[in-house]
C-alpha cells in the first residue's frame, strides 16, 4: 500500500504545473472522461497506482515493453552500464552492438542512425528522402501517426485523432501543403495520386500495420503494390515501424509481409523502455546522412549508452522466434474469447489483431481504414474502458490505440482479463 499522495491530489498538483497535468495528451483520459491515475510502480504485466490499486496493463507504455515492466535482466544491464557514466558525447561500443542487432534482424536495414524518439526518426527519414530525391511532397495515410513533426499532423491518428482536430494550429500552411494524406488500403487512390504528382513526391510514409487508429491490417497485396509503385516513380518507401518493429515478428512488419522498404523508422521496443529511436535503410541512402553525406541530422543524447544497453538486452531476449509464436498464440486466445463473449451477449464487436497487438472495435463491420474506425461506437468504448478499469484492467484510454501483450501476460492473467471483459460487456 502506498503512503504518498493519492492520484486525485497528484492530478490536481500536476494540472497547475503541466498542460492538462500530463506530458503526452493521451494520458489525460480526455477521450474517455474521468481523471487519470498516477503510477506508483510496475512489474511484469501489473501496474500499481498511487492509491494502491493493481491493474493488468494492456497499454504497456504504448508499445516498448514487450518483455513486461521492469524486466530483471534489462534493469541489471542498465544498472551496470550507468555506473560507467550516463552520456559521453563521443562514440561507444554499445552503439555498434545495438546497430548490429537491428541490421541482422530487419531485412531492409544495412545502416542505421540512432536518435532519441520515434518522432525524431520519422522527421529525419523524411528529410533524408527529400534530400536524396530533391523533391518536396510526401504521401501519408489518414489515421496513421508518425509522431508530432509538422509534416505529419494532417489527418493523423493517436492523440490527434482523439482530440477531434484535423491537424494542429501552429503548423504552417506551406508545410502542410507538401503533405498528401490518402485513405489506407485504397490502392486505386494511391495509383491516381502518384500518377498525377509523380515527379514531386519524395516519399510515401506508412505504418505497414496501423496501430495508431487501433490495429488495422493491410489488405492482401496492398504493401506489395505500394512497393511496385514506388519503384515505378522513383519514390522512397518509408515503413514507420516504430510500433511494429520487433513486435509483429522478429524482423517487423517488413519481414512478416515480405515487403522491403527503402527506409525504416524504429523506436519503442529498440529502447526497451528508454528513449531511443532510429532510422535505417540501404547503405547508399544512409550514406547521404552527415557526416558522410550532405543531409544534416544530429543529437546530443543520440546513441546514449544507458538507452543502448536497455535496447541491447531487450533485443537479445527476443532472439528466438518462439517468443513471437507464444505472444501471437496468447493474443489470439484473448481475441477469440472476447469475440465469443460479445457474441453471446449480443454486443457487436470486431477485434483486429496481429502478433501481440490488438484492438477491439464496437461494430459488426470489418475495419480497414480510418473512416471505418471513426464509424465505430466510440461512446461504447468509453464505457467499456471504465468498466474494465473497475475490474482491474488498464486498456488504452482511447478507441484509437492498440493494446499490447508482453511475455509477462501469462495465461492466468489472460483468463482474468476475459472474466473482466465478460463483466464489462454485461454492463454495456
Ligand atoms: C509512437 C509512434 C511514433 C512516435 O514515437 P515517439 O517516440 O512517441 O516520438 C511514430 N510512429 C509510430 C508508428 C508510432 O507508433
Amino acid at each position: 500500500m502506498s503512503t504518498g499522495p493519492l492520484s486525485k491530489e497528484l492530478f490536481n498538483a500536476a494540472k497547475n504545473l503541466m498542460p492538462g497535468g500530463v506530458n503526452s495528451p493521451v494520458r489525460s483520459f480526455a477521450s474517455v472522461g474521468g481523471e487519470p491515475f498516477f503510477v506508483e510502480k510496475a512489474k511484469g504485466a501489473i501496474l500499481t497506482d498511487a492509491d494502491g490499486n493493481d491493474y493488468i496493463d494492456y497499454v504497456m507504455s504504448y508499445g516498448p515493453l514487450i518483455l513486461g515492466h521492469a524486466h530483471e535482466d534489462v534493469l541489471r544491464k542498465v544498472q551496470t552500464t550507468m555506473a560507467r557514466g550516463l552520456t559521453f558525447g563521443a562514440p561507444n561500443g554499445l552503439e555498434i552492438e545495438l546497430a548490429k542487432l537491428i541490421c541482422d534482424r530487419v531485412p531492409s536495414v544495412e545502416m542505421v542512425r540512432f536518435v532519441s524518439s520515434g518522432t525524431e526518426a520519422t522527421m529525419s527519414a523524411i528529410r533524408l528522402a527529400r534530400g536524396a530525391t530533391n523533391r518536396s511532397k510526401i504521401v501519408k495515410f489518414h489515421g496513421n501517426y508518425h509522431g508530432h513533426g509538422d509534416s505529419f499532423l494532417v489527418q493523423a491518428g493517436s492523440g490527434v485523432a482523439q482530440h477531434g482536430i484535423a491537424g494542429s494550429p501552429g503548423v504552417p500552411e506551406d508545410i502542410v501543403s507538401n503533405t498528401i494524406s490518402l485513405a489506407f488500403n485504397d490502392i486505386e487512390q494511391l495509383k491516381q495520386v502518384l500518377a498525377a504528382n509523380s515527379k514531386q513526391i519524395a516519399a510515401i510514409i506508412v505504418e505497414p500495420v496501423c496501430g495508431n487508429m487501433g490495429v488495422v491490417l493491410p489488405k492482401e497485396g496492398y504493401l506489395q503494390t505500394m512497393r511496385e509503385l514506388c519503384d515505378q516513380h522513383d519514390i522512397v518507401l518509408i515503413f514507420d515501424e516504430v510500433m511494429t518493429g520487433f513486435r509483429v515478428s522478429r524482423g517487423g512488419a517488413q519481414e512478416y509481409f515480405g515487403v522491403t522498404p527503402d527506409l525504416t523508422c524504429m523506436g519503442k521496443i529498440i529502447g526497451g523502455g528508454m528513449p531511443v529511436g532510429a532510422y535505417g535503410g540501404n547503405e547508399k541512402l544512409m550514406k547521404q546522412v552527415a557526416p558522410v553525406g550532405p543531409v544534416y541530422q544530429a543529437g546530443t543524447l543520440s546513441g546514449n549508452p544507458v538507452c543502448m544497453a536497455a535496447g541491447i538486452k531487450t533485443l537479445k531476449l527476443l532472439k528466438d522466434r518462439e517468443v513471437y509464436q507464444t505472444l501471437e498464440y496468447r493474443t489470439k486466445f484473448l481475441r477469440d474469447e472476447m469475440v465469443n463473449i460479445a457474441q453471446h451477449h449480443d454486443v457487436p464487436l470486431t477485434v483486429n489483431h496481429i502478433g501481440s497487438m490488438m484492438t477491439p472495435f464496437f461494430t459488426d463491420r470489418s475495419i480497414n481504414n480510418f473512416e471505418d474506425v471513426k464509424a465505430t461506437n466510440q461512446g461504447r468504448y468509453q464505457k467499456y474502458f471504465h468498466y474494465m478499469l473497475d475490474e482491474g484492467v488498464f486498456i488504452p484510454p482511447s478507441p484509437f490505440e492498440a493494446w499490447f501483450l508482453s511475455i509477462a501476460h501469462t495465461e492466468e492473467l489472460l483468463k482474468q482479463t476475459v472474466q473482466a471483459h465478460e463483466a464489462a460487456i454485461k454492463k454495456l
